[in-house]
């Protein structure tokens, strides 16, 4: 690690942008992700700016729509607990829980596991099934980013180096969904997925019910709408069509969590049980 790092703690939004002009600055909330990989030496800045005395980051508010909004420096550990989330959007809390073990989760942020852009986020799975969006700001305005079009590809996301990801927010839409977060991995609370599938279903009259996502299998977190289609067409008795499509759509690799054949092979598993459970 270096040790002539510059640490700076601003304690509004405002403060933090113009501290971010200065070149070689990185923002820091959790540090969970960002602390290893410096240690790691994949990234090197001179200076962090802790954006977790900033009030207005630790806010989860009710979006008029029914939806919620959950501030970028709120703990995963919170997000998991809370009753609006545990109400309305029980999967979300699902794939938030199997993010590393309880004291990392306490750090740990929403946030944090979508800009470090890794195929393997967890929370990123529920956000893009439920077509959740990023609102960023920084000095010349803000703007909202549709997950779809956030992840670019590892490590890689739409956010530019001046932007501060203020909040996430859930529209209110995504209410109402049950399923499951099937997530395979090497040890439990200390490695990332080595595959993960989001199976989804809204009981309610929404002309698109289904909801398919994958983790770790592609450059990228993966929504599967033709496998969605496929089974809201022709509902469970496609789950073993729903499986090979989910298959033949995914892009793994082999690395050291798995095979690309074995990640495959389970993305088909997955996606038949997580879509016969809601048969
Ligand atoms: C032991 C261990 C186990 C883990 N297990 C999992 C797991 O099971 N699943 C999983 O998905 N991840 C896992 N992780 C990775 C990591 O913990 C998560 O991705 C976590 O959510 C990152 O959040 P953070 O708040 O710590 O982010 P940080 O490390 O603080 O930041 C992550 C990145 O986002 C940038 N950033 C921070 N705040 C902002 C902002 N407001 N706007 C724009 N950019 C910003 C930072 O500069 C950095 O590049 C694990 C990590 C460890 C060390």
């Amino acid at each position: 690690m270096p040790t002539d790092l510059d640490y700076l703690v601003p304690t509004s939004v405002d403060e933090a942008l113009a501290l971010k002009a200065t070149p070689g600055t990185a923002w820091l909330l959790g540090g969970t992700d960002l602390l290893p990989q410096m240690r790691a030496g994949r990234k090197a800045p001179q200076r962090l700016v802790d954006l977790k005395r900033i009030a207005a980051l630790h806010e989860i508010r009710d979006e008029s729509d029914g939806g919620l909004s959950i501030g970028a420096a709120v703990p995963l550990a919170d997000i998991e607990t809370y009753p609006g989330v545990l109400d309305r959007f029980p999967l979300l809390a699902e794939c938030a829980k199997t993010v590393g073990a309880w004291p990392l989760r306490q750090r740990a942020t929403l946030a944090g596991n979508l800009c470090n852009a890794c195929p393997a986020a967890d929370t990123a799975v529920a956000l893009l099934a439920f077509d959740a969006e990023v609102r960023v700001v920084s000095m010349t305005g803000r703007r909202s980013i549709p997950l779809r079009e956030f992840f670019l590809g590892p490590g890689q996301s739409a956010l530019l180096a001046d932007e501060l990801v203020t909040d996430v927010v859930l529209p209110g839409i995504s209410a109402g969904f049950k399923g499951s977060y099937q997530r395979l991995s090497r040890r439990k609370g200390m490695d990332l997925a080595t595959v993960g599938v989001l199976v989804g279903k809204s009981n309610g009259t929404l002309p698109a019910r289904w909801r398919v996502a994958l983790a770790a299998v592609a450059p990228t977190p993966l929504r599967l709408r033709a496998v969605e289609e496929l089974l809201e067409a022709k509902g469970v008795a496609a789950a073993s069509e729903a499986a090979e499509a989910a298959k033949t759509a995914c892009r793994p690799i082999s690395d050291l969590r798995g095979s690309a054949e074995y990640r495959r092979e389970m993305v088909g598993v997955l996606v038949r049980r997580g879509a016969l459970s809601l048969g």
